[in-house]
């Protein structure tokens, strides 16, 4: 795009790097086990421009859990598949004010009007999926996110068995979400294949593209296939503004004026739609599960770029 040349946003990039690599505020998430465990120190910011050129500084090739930025993608794919209607009637499209694995969300609404970016929604988008069997259902997801990244993505096992054997909480989202009706397969096969989906193993520059083949349109810019259509996109963005953040979204788009989501692994992604995708993964998180350098370093070069998307001059 015009007055984005690759010196500007290397040196975008380079500052926002500099600035924060030695902030150590946050701590990793430890209700999943392993994921305490994670090299702390790890920073890493990385872009995408819609002409399939990757910019990168720190830590872009360290593998970790995509986590909750799967969600995203299992959103996008039912969206394609079933069309925007079905998302909002079979789950809610609107944030729902309260935590990300929250029970009450789902008592509250009797099931209803929950949201695809917190895990009631979320485990019910995975529950949706296109597939008559847990293997359809998850080479599916497997597939639909190895497309957006542009490579056979795979799943961390460490951390997948370390969430199995913790996710009580989940399993009872599930259970509560089946008895509402609000589950559309087998709640503990749906829970599983969730874990899974959150455990799947990516890089910053993974996300970057995932997050650049949003930003154009649906077309992964780096192997100009077709993921999703344009529509489906714009309605994935939408939740991605009102929700990705978890309780700080608001705070977020106010900072930012770009859809983001963010992951308990310490990657956070965002979309400016018709310029770049960028992705930033650091473990340490903030109270409401965000990652601290990834925020303030997207935070940084999207203001360097003049990139908010409510920013005109
Ligand atoms: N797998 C995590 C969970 O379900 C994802 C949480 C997140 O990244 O927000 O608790």
């Amino acid at each position: 795009p015009s007055g984005m040349s690759s010196g500007v946003i290397d040196a975008a990039i380079e500052t926002a790097y500099l600035k924060y690599r030695g902030l150590k505020d946050g701590k990793n998430a430890d209700y999943i086990p392993v994921l305490a465990e994670v090299n702390p120190e790890l920073f890493g910011i990385s872009m995408v421009t819609l002409d399939g050129k990757v910019y990168g500084k720190g830590d872009t090739s360290s593998r970790f859990s995509i986590q909750s930025i799967s969600k995203v993608f299992t959103m996008a794919r039912v969206i394609e598949e079933q069309g925007p209607k079905a998302l909002m009637e079979k789950i809610g499209v609107d944030a729902t004010g309260l935590k990300f694995n929250s029970i009450a969300a789902i008592e509250l609404r009797k099931g209803k009007e929950i949201n695809p970016l917190v895990n009631p929604g979320a485990i019910a988008a995975t529950s949706m999926i296109g597939g008559a069997t847990y293997d359809e259902k998850w080479n599916n997801i497997l597939q639909t996110m190895s497309d957006f990244a542009g490579r056979e993505l795979a799943v961390n096992e460490p951390v997948y068995k370390s969430e199995a054997a913790t996710n009580q909480r989940n399993q009872a989202i599930a259970m509560l979400l089946s008895a509402y009706e609000r589950l559309y397969f087998d709640p503990a096969q749906s829970t599983d294949i969730y874990t899974r989906q959150c455990a799947v193993n990516v890089d910053a520059r993974d996300l970057a593209i995932m997050a650049a083949t949003l930003a154009n349109g649906g077309t992964n810019p780096v192997t100009g296939k077709r993921v999703v259509a344009a529509e489906t996109v714009s309605h994935t963005l939408a939740v991605m503004a009102t929700a990705g953040l978890y309780d700080d979204s608001g705070i977020w788009l106010f900072n930012v004026g770009l859809p983001g989501k963010s992951g308990v692994g310490g990657g956070i992604i965002a979309v400016a739609p018709g310029k770049f995708g960028i992705a930033a993964f650091s473990p340490r998180l903030d109270e409401a599960g965000n990652s601290v350098r990834a925020q303030k370093s997207i935070t940084e070069v999207v203001n360097l770029l003049k990139a908010n998307q409510f920013l005109v001059e």
